[in-house]
């Protein structure tokens, strides 16, 4: 895909106070400068941030930046996120990204869980084709999946719910990525299928949260991380130098353009643009 075809967007993770709150403000004011497609801000597991979201979502939005919410029914009833739903539509929000979302430790299997296509179907059934609704995909499968077969067929049923695009979870492996596509194309799902990329700046970090999500650090990757544990400065130019590496073999093989997850820094991100020459 060329050039100006190709979407970008910056995600922030739900903010839980107020200090938080200035935090993605202040964020947002210095990657607007990059005039992204738009920006998104996660939603605690189970709900938990509701109140974050909504006023990291509403402060974006009044700036005149396109901003999606995150959304899950977490523990909540249908009638509560039809209310939310429906104060971001009078907002004038016009993008969701719609998951199942992580569950909260504690709840386990007893809960209720409504899976993201059940998601979309209810937001298309209360909004009609007002939301462009994003949904999560996952080149290196879903760690909960049973098989290849059964994520994918469960990916196709969120777009036949009425999801127009998806991000994808992070990956450094552009490989996963690109038979994705050719199995997500095989199966007839056309949507675009947009990279989460997530920049290295740290190594415990990343390793905790790439286990529980189920994404893979290639060993050559974590070798070299563990080896400048203690220099920061390396680790750091050492991710940059990998994922700038990434982004652009992505985007050369036709990606249709990339979403950032900031982790509320501006910094890697506007680096790895600036080395993309974005
Ligand atoms: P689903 O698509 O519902 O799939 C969940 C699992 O169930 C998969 O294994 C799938 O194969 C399987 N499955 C799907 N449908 C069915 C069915 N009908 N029957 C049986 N099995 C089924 N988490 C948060 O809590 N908050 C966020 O803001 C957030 N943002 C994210 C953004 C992106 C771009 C991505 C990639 C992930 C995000 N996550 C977030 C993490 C996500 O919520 C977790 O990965 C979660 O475990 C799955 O969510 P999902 O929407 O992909 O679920």
């Amino acid at each position: 895909m060329s050039g100006p075809d190709r979407r970008f967007s910056f995600e922030f993770s739900a903010p839980k106070n107020a200090e938080a709150i200035e935090k993605v403000k202040s964020v947002h004011k210095k990657l607007v400068k990059l005039n992204p497609h738009f920006f998104s801000v996660t939603y605690g597991a189970g709900g938990s941030t509701k109140e974050g979201t909504k006023q990291a979502v509403l402060d974006i939005n009044k700036t005149g930046s396109e901003v999606a919410p995150h959304l899950s029914f977490g523990g909540d009833d249908e009638a509560k996120i039809e209310q939310l739903i429906l104060d971001y539509r009078n907002a004038g929000v016009k993008r969701v990204v719609a998951l199942r979302g992580d569950i909260p430790s504690g709840m386990g299997s007893s809960t209720n869980i409504a899976y993201a296509n059940q998601l979309v179907e209810f937001i298309r059934r209360k909004t009609g084709d007002h939301f462009h609704i994003e949904v999560a995909a996952y080149p290196e499968i879903h760690p909960e999946s049973t098989s290849v077969k059964a994520d994918l067929q469960y990916f196709k049923q969120k777009v036949d719910a009425g999801a127009n695009s998806a991000i994808t979870q992070y990956f450094y492996n552009p490989d996963a990525y690109f038979r994705y596509l050719d199995d997500c194309t095989a199966l007839g799902v056309n949507i675009p299928i947009v990279p989460g990329i997530m920049p290295i700046t740290n190594f415990r970090g990343l390793v905790r949260f790439s286990h529980n999500c189920g994404a893979e650090i290639p060993r050559w990757i974590s070798k070299h991380l563990q080896d400048y544990e203690n220099d920061p400065q390396s680790l750091k130019a050492f991710g940059e130098e990998v994922v700038t590496n990434l982004c652009q073999r992505l985007l050369d093989g036709g990606a249709p353009g990339l979403h950032f997850y900031t982790l509320n820094q501006s910094l890697p991100t506007l680096r790895l643009w600036r080395n993309l020459g974005l």
